[in-house]
């Protein structure tokens, strides 16, 4: 059903780097038999999952969608591959992506732009774009996204999906090419919220291929999606409603409110004073980080090599210069300036401190409430070319999505109605490994 899907509409939609058919096909066929004759079962038994390309899978392609790793195949599946694995899912493809995850709409991909399956003129939102869109346009029931400062979330959002970014720690990094270590997550973008809590239950947890995931134990979390809210405490951050949002996305997350209202939770308006500085940070902090973790694509050790260069240092600058696009470039830039002596402590330091402020202002509401509440995006999805000259114009659509991953805490995006014709998306941030509460709170509104 799924490959009939992909025929049908993966020309428009172009939410596939890499389709791998052959082989799913027989792996479904060997689980057919499995559960035949050994009774084989699992909790995500014969599902097809899609991938996204910066997750690293054994002998399939792993671009990144970037032209320096095109032909990168990995000697080795990433944690929450083996996880999926082990539930029994079928890998069908891997998935188009903004390149090394450096984006917001998609446009940044080094191979082609994924659209968006409720209007093609639009972006599916990024980095996550074609991971988002392949749940959207049905053609699998789940993928996997990585979330760096908004990655999984904002396309969510924009294609009327689920996505959760978990706590920093929750899901193992091992296999996930790094874009900024501190901040990436792996998440499950799916159509329902059960499902979403059904993904993540096979991906989580620790890996000693992974030293910052969490060694504490993982919830059923399941269990924790009853419906139940009464009595829950929700603060809605005002910086979140203010001016800059869309009229329409406001009214639906308002209107959310009320329906979580009406199932017994209770609202307040609440401050994230340091809010404002986020993106700021942001941008410093993870392209500080991307060109420290770049620097190993060097046309030596991974993926392709320039053939113009007649010395070893003209080889990496070439290698580079043709494999990279422009937006990695920039923030390869951005990074090394921030980091170089003289000015570390003016940019990079600078910003560490004011991630902890960020940080503490989650900790001080989170105390008084179970979870925080509001729009996931200032806008709806944007029309393909609108904002790709304007770099700060695109930074700005992750303004809601980036101080969750400097807190580290989890969030989740889920479906609440349209705004002008496209998907709007409700966020529902909560406390550091409490999925559950997220989950909770997500499915009794959804
Ligand atoms: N849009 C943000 C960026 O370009 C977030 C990316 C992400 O979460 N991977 O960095």
């Amino acid at each position: 059903a799924s490959f009939k899907r992909i025929n049908e509409v993966d020309d428009k939609v172009k939410a596939f780097l890499t389709l791998n058919e052959e082989e799913a096909r027989s792996h479904a066929k060997n689980l057919d038999e499995a559960l035949e004759k050994e009774g084989v079962n699992g909790a995500l038994f014969g599902i097809p999952a899609g991938i996204k390309d910066n997750i690293t899978t054994k002998g399939v392609r792993t671009t990144c969608a970037s032209k320096i790793l095109a032909n990168f195949e990995p000697v080795h599946d990433a944690t929450v591959i083996e996880g999926l694995n082990k539930a029994n899912s079928v890998q069908i493809g891997k998935l188009n992506m903004d390149e090394f995850a450096m984006g917001s709409s998609n446009e940044n991909s080094g191979f082609f732009v994924t659209r968006n399956p409720w209007n093609t003129d639009y972006v599916p939102g990024g980095s996550s774009g074609g991971s988002a869109a392949a749940v959207a346009a049905g053609e699998v029931p789940f993928t996997l996204g990585s979330d760096t400062g908004g990655s999984i979330r904002e396309p969510a959002a924009y294609c009327g999906v689920v996505g959760l970014k978990p706590t920093y720690g929750r899901v193992s990094r091992y296999g996930l090419v790094a874009f900024a270590s501190s901040l990436d997550q792996i998440g499950p973008i799916t159509r329902t919220v059960e499902d979403n809590a059904l993904v993540l239950q096979q991906i989580a947890g620790h890996s000693n291929m992974d030293s910052t995931s969490a060694d504490i134990p993982v919830p059923d979390f399941l269990s924790m999606i009853t419906g139940e809210i009464k009595g829950k405490r929700i603060g809605v951050p005002k910086e979140y409603l203010s001016e800059g949002v869309e009229q329409g996305v406001k009214d639906r997350v308002l209107e959310a409110l009320k329906v979580l209202e009406d199932l017994g939770a209770s609202w307040e308006e609440v401050s994230l004073p340091h809010s404002k500085y986020a993106v700021s940070c942001y941008y410093l902090l993870a392209s500080s980080e991307a060109s420290a973790n770049l620097a190993r694509f060097d046309g030596v050790r991974y993926g392709v090599r320039s053939d113009n260069a007649n010395d070893l240092l003209e080889m990496y600058q070439r290698s580079r210069d043709e494999g990279f696009g422009d937006e990695v470039k920039r923030r390869i830039m951005l990074g090394t300036f921030a980091l170089s002596s003289g000015y570390y402590d003016a940019y990079y330091k600078k910003a560490q401190k004011v991630r902890t402020l960020i940080k503490r202002d989650f900790e001080e509401v989170l105390q008084n409430y179970d979870v925080i509440v509001g729009p996931t995006s200032p806008t709806t999805a944007f029309k393909i070319g609108e904002q790709v000259d304007d770099p700060l114009t695109m930074y700005a659509n992750d303004v809601m999505t980036i101080p969750i991953n400097l807190a580290g805490v989890p969030a989740i995006s889920v479906p609440c109605g349209f705004s002008q014709g496209m998907p709007v998306g409700l966020q529902i941030i909560g406390k550091p490994f409490e999925e559950g509460e997220v989950y909770r709170m997500a499915h009794a509104y959804e």
